[in-house]
Formats: C-alpha cells, structure tokens, sequence
C-alpha cells in the first residue's frame, strides 16, 4: 500500500495562503489588484484594526456572473490566462488564481458581486476555505470583497502580526504605491471610518504625489524620462534635500507591476553620485517599460520579485537617466560640479555680503569679524587658525577656518582639501547630542499655556499622533483629543522656551509624514531631542558669526557622536579634496 495521497483542497489552499499571504497587506493588494484587473475606476478600501478584523475593498469593476463568483474560489480558476503561451504577455496584475481561495482559506470571507445590466447579483460567503452559503443578491454593479477575522483559524500566524499602526501602515505603502501605478484610478482609503487616503484621478505622477506627500513636495520633485533599446524608464525624484534614512520613499515598477529590486535602488543612489551622504536615501517612483517578452513575472507567488532579462542594461538606463536629469538642476549643484565657466563674482556693494578675495581667492567675509556673537552660542572668544587641527574621528582634521559664506556656511581647510559647512545642521546636532542627554538623565519639566490651544489634524496626522502619544507625554506635552480631528494643547516642554509649541508640534508632524524624522518610536528620547533641537534657538542660516564662534561650533560638532548629519538626516558638511579641486582646474 502506498502511502501518497494528494492533500483535499482545503488544506492546498490553507499552505498556499502561507505563500501569497503574509499580512493583511498582501491582501488588499490582492484585492486591489484584482479590481484593476476587473477594469474599475473607483476603488474603495476599508480597514479595521490594521486589517485584522476587516477589509473591505469595493469597486464599480465588470463583477462576475453567479458561476464565476462560485468557481473564483477554487484553486487555479483565473479569467486572465488560458494557455501556458499566455505567460509570456501577461498584461493583468493576476494570472495564478490562488489569491480568492488563499484568503478565504485563513479568514471569513463575502463576496458580493453583479455583473452589468444584470437584474440580481450573487453573495458567496466562505468561512475557513468553506463554502457556507451562494445566493442571489440585490447589489450594485461591481464587486465587493470583504475579509473579516484574518487567520482566525491559523491563531499562530495571527501571533506573527505586528500592531494595528504597523499593520495599516504597510496597507497605506500598498495603496499609495498602486495609486502611483494607476493615475486614472479614484482610490479611498479608510480605517475606522476615518479617511486617510482620498486620491481623485490625476493627469501626472507629481499631481498624485502632492496628494500623496503633501503639496510641499511638488517642488522638491523632478521628472526624469530615458529610453534605451526597448527599455524606457520615467517616473519622478526627489531632489536630494528630500531624501530619507531609509528606502521607504523608493517605488519601482516594471511594466507597472510593482516590484522589490535592491539592484534597481542601487542603480537610483548611484545616479546621486555624491550628492547624498552616508545613510540618505532619494525619494522616487520609477517605471521600467520593457517588453513584457523579457521580464518574467511568474518568480515569486507574491510577484514583487520579478526576473528581468538583461538585468544590467536596465540599471545602467536608471543610473543615467538619473544622473543626467540631475545635472541639469541646478539648485542642488554641489561644489565638485563647478561650471567650467566659473567667474569670479563681483566686487560687493553691500557692506553685508560676502565676497571671494580676489588676491587670495579665499572666501572670506568681513563684516562677521566685527559682528557680536549671537547669544544662544555663548563661545570664548579665542583666535582662530594657527591654532590646534579639529579633528572629526580619524577621518578629518581641520588645519584652518576660513571664513563664512552669506553668513550661512562655514569654509575650512582640512588636510586632504576643504569642507564647507552649513552651520544650522552642525548646531542642531550639538544641541540634538545635548539635549538628548538631559532628557535622558531625569524628567523633563513642562509649562502651562495661558489658554488652550486647539491644533486641526489631517487623518494621517492623527495617525502619527496616536503612535507618538507616550513620547509626546513624556517630552511634556500635555495633549488631549478634540473632537474627531483636533487636539487640545495644556501644557509642552519648558525646554521650548518661548516657541510656539503649536508650530513645533505641526512640524515635527509634519516631519513624521515626510518620514524625515528617522527615529521610530522605540527611540522616543532621540525623537524628542531632534523636536527641540531644531525648534529652540539653534545657530540659523544668516546669522553671523566670529571667527571664534566658528571654530567653537566646528570643536563641538567635532565631539558629537555623529557630527556628519543633523538629526534630520541631512549632512552637516561637504567635503572637497585638493585633488577634486585641482581636477577642476584642469591641472590633472
Ligand atoms: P487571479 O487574479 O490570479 O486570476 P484571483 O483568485 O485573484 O486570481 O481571482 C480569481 C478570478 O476571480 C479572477 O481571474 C477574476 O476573473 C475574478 N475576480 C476576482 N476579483 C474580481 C473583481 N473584483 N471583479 C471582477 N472579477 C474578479
Ligand atoms: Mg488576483
């Protein structure tokens, strides 16, 4: 007797649903998916707790006639693909016909669906991968599929689930990123009632970023556009003041599918050639068009990880494509790339301005030598060159301060070449390093607002607020809910000073939602001290300093822990070497 049996269907399904599903995420891009497929141009997500209790995706798709809406559950029952010879032109996002009867293996699940000009629509109702009841239905046209009590049956995967905030965040990751890929498509995204995503169509990928990331963003974005032989790739970048820590605002499409590629993100930093510092991350959406004949989708049961032919052609498009549209900005030129017809500027005709020594060709700037040091510095006056280098770790020493240019950068002179500094970042980090360890060596004290203040909040605000509630309470903000989108503000940190702790609270907000902040919340004490540093009277760009001031900042920031960003993840400074430079000038 043998002993091989082919395993019932509910059990193929349930491990296949190990595959396709991993959270709740995976399932409304499923869904999503599918009502793209379905040709809808209005998609509807709900959400209740992270997805674990329910989504519901509605949309005004084709729907399924009664048979369809019965068979869509079983395992390889696909409308999309008939022959093998169909997998090498997929044009659908779906193909496998495991994502219905996956899901509805490891949840409750209803499907409600109508066909158009049909009188009736059907209702199929699945419990654990069982069909409980099929019947008619008064609905309206399109497809509503709702997934209730994920993995209520398979209770050690629900353990693997993270919290409810992390859970909808991944959801918002696949809802932006499928509205990136489908401009012409309405999608809403709510959880608990409460709207989070409202994209009308857009005619432009900028117009669904501004929505996206907020309208600020629109100007700190640029379109990028390159063809190669039968490759095209286009989409949209940040500058490189708009990028990250980390590579959640990189979004890559091959032939609109979404796809993880760390070679294409490499490809994308590469094209940012020393215009990041060390852990910055650019902030893109970039589409790859290949011929659907070279890409191969049918890799991974998830199909973000696709196997492209001529893997290495399509990364060189993206480096240069990048790095080209780049060069032709000009607002974020770093020193290296100085034109080559550079002249020098003129003479200045405003005792204010800062001007190059013609003699000397050394930058200097005169009136910040007879300027009074700005308060919230508090430096010794000394004399500054001939003095001891400052050195920063091992990698840099500092052999003369220079001078400051518009009263906003400092110039240096290291051993290998120069640096130039920008001051604000390089204050905000030795206040950041300070202040994080008085918070960090007892409670901080709080002060009282002569009157509550109200601050309206944007759903994706409340969001953040909600997660960051216990560090805001321990960072002495005393806040409480009002009404349905505002808080009420009693009492903030007596380190704010006299800053309106309105402003400060909407910009950290706001840094939150471009992500720039990097700490997450197990970090709540950094999180804090980047909140204050960069509100409390930091050195500001146009602030004059002495020559002493400089040297002071440059001999702190030399001591911090990280004096090569600011806690926002920009760089502090910029190097040049005296090769680079005599490179510039042609003498190598
Ligand atoms: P696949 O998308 O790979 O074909 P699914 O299990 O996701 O497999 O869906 C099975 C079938 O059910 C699809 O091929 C499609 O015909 C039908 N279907 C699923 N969702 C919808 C929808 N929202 N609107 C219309 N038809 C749908
Ligand atoms: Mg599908």
């Amino acid at each position: 007797m043998g002993i091989i049996h082919v395993l019932p269907e509910t059990v193929a399904n349930k491990i296949a649903a190990g595959e396709v599903i991993e959270r709740p995420a995976s399932i409304v891009k499923e869904l999503v998916e599918n009502s793209l497929d379905a040709g809808a141009t209005s998609i509807d997500i709900s959400i209740r707790s992270g997805g674990k209790s329910l989504i519901r995706v509605s949309d005004d798709g084709c729907g399924m006639v009664d048979e369809d809406a019965e068979l869509a559950f079983q395992r390889h029952a696909t409308s999309k693909i008939t022959s093998a010879d169909d997998l090498d032109r997929i044009l659908s996002f779906g193909f496998r016909g495991e994502a219905l009867p996956s899901i509805a293996a490891v949840s409750r699940m209803k499907l409600v669906t109508r066909t158009k000009g049909k009188s009736a629509g059907t209702e199929v109702v699945i419990e654990g991968g069982k069909t409980l009841s099929v019947k008619p239905s008064p609905c309206r046209d399109g497809t509503i599929a709702e997934v209730r009590d994920l993995f209520f049956n398979t209770p050690a995967r629900r353990k693997f689930l993270k919290t409810d905030s992390t859970e909808l965040g991944h959801i918002l990751d696949v809802v932006s990123n499928l509205a990136f890929a489908n401009l012409g498509i309405h999608f809403s995204l709510k959880s608990s009632e409460k709207t989070l995503l409202e994209l009308p169509p857009a005619q432009t990928l900028l117009e669904r970023a501004a929505v996206i990331w907020g309208d600020e963003s629109s100007h700190e974005l640029i379109e990028i556009d390159g063809d190669g032989t039968d490759i095209r790739v286009w989409g949209i970048i940040g500058k490189p003041r708009m990028a990250r820590a980390n590579r959640s605002g990189q979004i890559f499409f091959v032939n609109r599918r979404w796809v993880k590629a760390a070679s294409l993100s490499y490809a994308l930093m590469d094209g940012y050639h020393g215009l990041l510092m060390g852990g910055q991350y650019p902030m893109a959406v970039i589409f790859i068009d290949v011929n659907p004949e070279r890409v191969d989708v049918n890799v991974h049961p998830t199909k973000q990880e696709v196997r492209i032919s001529k893997e290495s052609e399509i990364k060189s498009l993206v480096y240069r494509t990048v790095m080209e549209r780049l060069q032709q900005e000009t607002d974020l030129a770093p020193v290296s790339r100085i034109p080559q017809d550079f002249t020098l500027p003129r003479p200045p005709d405003s005792r204010e301005t800062s001007y190059l020594d013609f003699k000397s060709g050394i930058p200097v700037a005169p009136d910040a030598l007879k300027m009074a040091e700005p308060s919230a510095m508090k430096l010794a006056e000394e004399e500054s060159g001939l003095t001891q280098p400052i050195v920063f770790r091992d990698q840099l020493r500092i052999t003369k301060v220079l001078g400051q240019i518009h009263h906003t950068f400092i110039v240096a002179e290291t051993e290998e070449g120069m640096i130039i500094i920008d001051q604000h970042a390089a204050h905000e980090r030795v206040m950041f390093e300070a202040l994080l360890r008085d918070i960090q060596s007892g409670s901080p004290k709080r002060q009282g607002l002569l009157m509550d203040e109200i601050l309206e909040l944007h759903p994706k605000q409340q969001e953040i607020v909600k997660a960051a509630w216990p560090m805001l309470t321990q960072l002495g903000f005393e806040i409480e809910k009002f009404g349905e989108n505002s808080l009420v503000i009693r009492s903030y940190p007596a380190a704010l000073e006299d800053d309106d702790p309105i402003a400060c609270l909407k910009m950290f907000l706001e840094e939150k939602e471009e992500g720039k902040l990097r700490t997450t919340i197990d970090n709540l004490q950094e999180e804090a001290a980047a909140l204050i540093a960069c509100k409390r009277q930091s050195v500001k760009a146009h602030d004059p300093l002495t020559p002493a001031g400089m040297r002071a900042l440059l001999e702190r920031l030399a001591h911090t822990e990280n004096p090569f960003n600011c806690p926002h993840g920009r760089p502090t400074f910029f190097k040049y070497s005296f090769f680079d430079l005599e490179k510039q000038f042609k003498r190598k």
